[in-house]
């Protein structure tokens, strides 16, 4: 817990103060894009088979997790309006397969587009093809417990969660136009979390399984062990008391707009999700579903405090 970060604003770190992260390659052909327009999120599809969101800030966009291959990706962002060429760069949570497909490296490289991961999983990147190159062209950027800007106008503030033997890393992304958070993969909700994204606009948090639908599936009994545990994934059960801590710690009405991530195909259903949240109307008329194969909406932050000059 001692990466649990503050998001107070202005917190900005460009990559270049940071200590860990290197300076990003000299050739990249990122555009600059106005980062002064609105906020936004898409979920290019959540689940076990891929794991993919675009951000979106004005014109320019950042994907958290690649868990679809560059193709893929590419014609679910163009049915979201953007393509690979709109990316700034890509934030994973950690690096198992459903959240960093190993065929990137590659379009990374032609693309100049900058990764971005924790100090701790930076050696399982190393370890795909394609890894070192990514390193050796100054795109494969690790960080730690510093917040960073993945992209102009985009604070990255971070807090690490338990997930299996790596862990894996919860995002708070602030900018001028609001504030989203995205928290996948976790075993429980630490404390740690409910600070780290109370005040949030937005909030991505997974909501993988119903306890009764795992308890009688006929998978082996060891994945159904390890998905229950403390280092394994959230229940709807458990998602919904972390959002309503969440929303307890946040000023009233936030977060806004809370979207479920992750959700297993063989041990949970829409309605199960439905039916726990409906225990709380207010949080119930908030929720956004994901799906394995279908993108979401944009969903736009709306923050009635932050006047928009622009
Ligand atoms: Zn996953």
């Amino acid at each position: 817990m001692s990466d649990k970060q503050t998001h107070q604003m202005p917190l900005f770190i460009s990559p270049r103060q940071s200590s860990l992260i290197s300076a990003r390659p000299k050739r990249m052909p990122r555009p600059t894009g106005n980062s002064c327009g609105t906020l936004g999120v898409c979920v290019l599809g959540s689940g076990s088979g891929g794991n993919a969101s675009v951000i979106r800030l004005g014109e320019t966009a950042l994907l958290v997790d690649a868990g679809f291959g560059p193709r893929a990706t590419d014609k679910r962002l163009g049915e979201a309006g953007l393509s690979l060429n709109s990316l700034q760069g890509i934030c994973l949570t950690h690096l198992d397969q459903d959240h960093f497909r190993t065929t990137w490296p590659n379009t990374l490289l032609k693309l100049g587009l900058p990764i971005f991961v924790h100090g701790g999983h930076f050696a399982d990147l190393m370890r795909i093809p394609g890894g070192a190159e990514l390193r050796d062209a100054g795109l494969a950027q690790s960080f730690d417990s510093t917040p960073f800007e993945p992209m102009p106008g985009v604070n990255a503030s971070t807090v690490r969660l338990r997930h299996d033997k790596q862990g894996t890393i919860g995002y708070r992304f602030d900018t001028h136009a609001g504030s989203i958070g995205y928290a996948t993969d976790l075993g429980h909700a630490p404390q740690a979390l409910i600070e780290h994204m109370a005040g949030v606009d937005l909030l991505c948090i997974e909501s993988n399984y119903d306890e009764q639908m795992t308890a009688t599936s006929p998978r082996p009994s060891w994945v159904n062990s390890r998905n229950m545990s403390d280092s394994g994934h959230l229940s709807n059960e458990q998602s919904f008391q972390a959002v309503r801590m969440i929303a307890d710690a946040s000023p009233t009405d936030l977060p806004r707009d809370v979207v479920l991530l992750h959700r297993s195909g063989q041990c949970n259903h829409p309605m199960k999700v439905r039916g726990v949240f409906e225990r709380d109307p207010e949080l119930a008329n908030r929720i956004t579903l994901t799906d394995q194969h279908r993108r979401t909406r944009w969903l736009q932050v709306h923050n009635p405090s932050i006047v928009d000059a622009t």
